[in-house]
């Protein structure tokens, strides 16, 4: 009898909401969030002003009854507040994202990530839903002491240089979030998401994985930046959606600051290697024969801007949220490649 009762009470959790509002479900993440809620029977309404995120990206879901799109900015307010009152969950994805475009418009970058997040908080706090807020392992900005755990310092360069624009935009959006939960009790819960790639993902904007393996396909050489020395840990979408999930079923989570990422490091010349390689062995160059194989060091200057500072490695601590949920990554980077790969054949 005891047992049933735990299983009773922890569907009962599963299931604490039903209605899902996802600011910026049109992009890479939000997209494949709304799709593993729609598949667990949820009620999901998207909103998202188009800006990076791509209708093509949602189209697939139109065929739901219990799918609903809303293409507008977080920042219109009537709109918002409609939104939020009719939801019991917010996933605030809406951001402005990718190096590249924090570089060329921090203007826009700053207002999207502040502005943006104030309005959702005060929406939510109007109805009483539940925010989850997706933060950046950008936040832990150059810091050296790798695994990165939530509580380290943070070491941001100065703001004459606009990359830390964003690692501190997002900063204040973790303590504006911590403030309203501690100041007005709304239920917070923020995830620091590091590299994520998967299908959808574009290069446009400056994403490392999408670029090379176009430029592979393509037969150009890959673009690596710096000595190519720097490192990062990659996680595959489907595994960052299920860290989503699985904090927003965790009471103990609110309140809380989670990371979600990869554990698998990786130096960026490697990548490169790896990238040519599984291109070279399923055979599918497209482009200009000559350029095959090759890499070429382009210096950051020459890539972003002049006096930009990349981080060297960036690995997450994820005892964290194992702890709190158990969650640990399914798939490792070669399995993310070869999906990816994929999916840009068309085999999704
Ligand atoms: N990078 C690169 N070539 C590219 C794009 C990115 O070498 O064409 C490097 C970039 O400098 C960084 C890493 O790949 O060191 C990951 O870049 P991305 O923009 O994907 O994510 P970031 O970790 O910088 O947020």
């Amino acid at each position: 009898m005891a047992g049933m009762k735990e299983a009773q009470s922890s569907a009962a959790q599963i299931r604490s909401f039903d209605r899902a509002l996802i600011t910026g479900g049109a992009g890479f993440i939000g997209s494949h969030l709304a799709e593993s809620l729609l598949a667990e029977g949820y009620q999901v309404t998207v909103i998202d002003d188009l800006s990076t995120g791509r209708y093509e990206n949602i189209a697939p879901l139109v065929k739901y009854p219990r799918f609903r799109f809303a293409i507008d900015s977080i920042t219109n307010q009537i709109v918002l507040d409609r939104l939020a009152s009719e939801c019991d969950v917010i996933f605030h994805l809406a951001a402005a994202v990718g190096v590249m475009l924090i570089v060329d418009r921090p203007v826009h970058t700053i207002e999207t990530n502040v502005m943006g997040t104030e309005a959702v908080l005060k929406a939510a706090l109007r109805y009483r839903a539940k925010v989850l807020i997706a933060s950046s392992s950008e936040v832990y900005g150059k810091g050296n002491q790798t695994p990165f755990r939530e509580d380290d310092d943070v070491v941001l360069g100065p703001t004459s240089r606009s990359r830390w624009a964003y690692a501190a935009s997002k900063m204040v959006d973790e303590f504006l979030a911590l403030a309203y939960y501690r100041e007005k009790g709304l239920p917070v819960v923020i995830f620091r998401l590091f590299n994520t790639v998967g299908p959808r993902q574009t290069g446009q904007y400056g994403m490392v994985i999408p670029r090379f393996l176009n430029q592979a396909i393509e037969g150009e050489p890959l673009t690596v930046y710096g000595d190519g020395n720097q490192t990062r840990c990659f996680l595959h979408v489907r595994d960052a959606v299920e860290a989503i999930l699985a904090l927003a079923n965790c009471p103990d989570a609110v309140g809380e600051v989670f990371n979600i990422g990869s554990t698998e490091e990786v130096r960026i010349i490697d990548l490169a290697l790896k990238i040519l390689q599984l291109v070279r062995e399923n055979k599918i160059v497209t482009g200009a024969i000559e350029a095959r194989d090759q890499v070429r060091f382009i210096p950051y200057d020459e890539a972003y801007a002049v006096g930009f500072e990349d981080m060297r490695r960036r690995v997450p601590d994820i005892t964290k949220i194992f702890r709190y949920t158990g969650w640990k990554p399914g798939m490792t980077l070669d399995q993310a490649l070869q999906d990816i790969l994929h999916s840009l054949l068309g085999q999704e």
